[in-house]
């Protein structure tokens, strides 16, 4: 379980604060979305989540299954179980994709449980096959020249290789087309089970189709202002966040 309690943070840069008391907890089991306004600190929430060094925590506290993570390094936090895609994945040249993949699997496993290269190779083309990636994918270097699509794809497939217990997925949806939509949300939906919970960060209400939620939340100017069940989404696409601003009583 992710719980998230009055959480402040800032931009390191420029000492603003971006995150002005959020909470949020995120049950095991539970897919749970977010949407709000560009701007609204979404981006830098889940990578505060991870670790980032480009913020810092002022106060508030981050925990997953009851241990802190406020002061954690982000390779501890992955031993834990957490996962992040980011909503512009890096590209690294020089490293392949599938090297990638595998020291990823084995940089949180203790020494005992190292996945070998030749269950690695299995486990990647059962993955592959599920998500429709080509298999020239593994030959290249990570990111490197890929498409908005397959970025976002190419995070599912480390998300399903990895098998974190939670998963941050910042706009995987963005600059998706039709067939794309649906490979990463069959991706979302095959990890779901009562070990695995996500959070999904959105704009808009399509990937909602083929992923149900159990709560989406709104954040608008660093804070989750209001939470409800997937029709929240609905009535955000129809009447904007204006609408939902003069609902709640906020100022703009
Ligand atoms: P969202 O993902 O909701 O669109 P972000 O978290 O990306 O919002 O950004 C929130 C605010 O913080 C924006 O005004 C953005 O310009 C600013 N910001 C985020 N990261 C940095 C950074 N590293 N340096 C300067 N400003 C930043
Ligand atoms: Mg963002
Ligand atoms: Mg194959």
């Amino acid at each position: 379980m992710l719980e998230i309690k009055n959480l402040h943070v800032k931009i390191n840069e420029n000492n603003k604060e971006v995150i002005k008391g959020l909470n949020l907890t995120i049950p095991d089991g539970e897919v749970h979305v977010i949407m709000g306004p560009n701007g609204t600190g979404k981006s830098t929430f889940s990578q505060t989540i991870m670790g980032s060094p480009k913020y810092s925590i002022t106060s508030g506290e981050i925990q997953f299954n009851h241990t802190k993570l406020n002061d954690l390094a982000t390779d501890e936090r992955a031993r834990l179980g957490l996962f992040i895609g980011m909503q512009y994945p890096t590209e690294i040249s020089g490293v392949k994709n599938v090297d990638f993949i595998h020291a990823a699997m084995n940089a949180i496993k203790p020494a005992d449980q190292k996945v070998s290269v030749l269950e690695f190779m299995q486990r990647l083309d059962k993955v592959m096959d599920f998500l429709d990636i080509p298999e020239d994918y593994t030959d290249r270097y990570l990111n490197e020249g890929f498409s908005g699509g397959e970025k976002k794809r190419n995070e599912i497939l480390q998300m399903m290789m990895i098998q974190p217990k939670l998963a941050i997925l910042d706009e995987i949806d963005s600059g998706l087309d039709i067939d794309a939509l649906k490979v990463v949300s069959k991706g979302i939906n095959e990890m779901r089970d009562d070990k695995f919970s996500s959070l999904i960060i959105t704009h808009y209400d399509r990937i909602l189709k083929y992923v149900r939620p159990d709560v989406v939340h709104v954040m608008m100017d660093g804070r989750v202002v209001t939470s409800g069940d997937y029709h929240l989404a609905e009535q955000l696409e129809a009447g904007g966040y204006a609408a939902l601003r003069d609902r709640l009583g906020i100022d703009a």
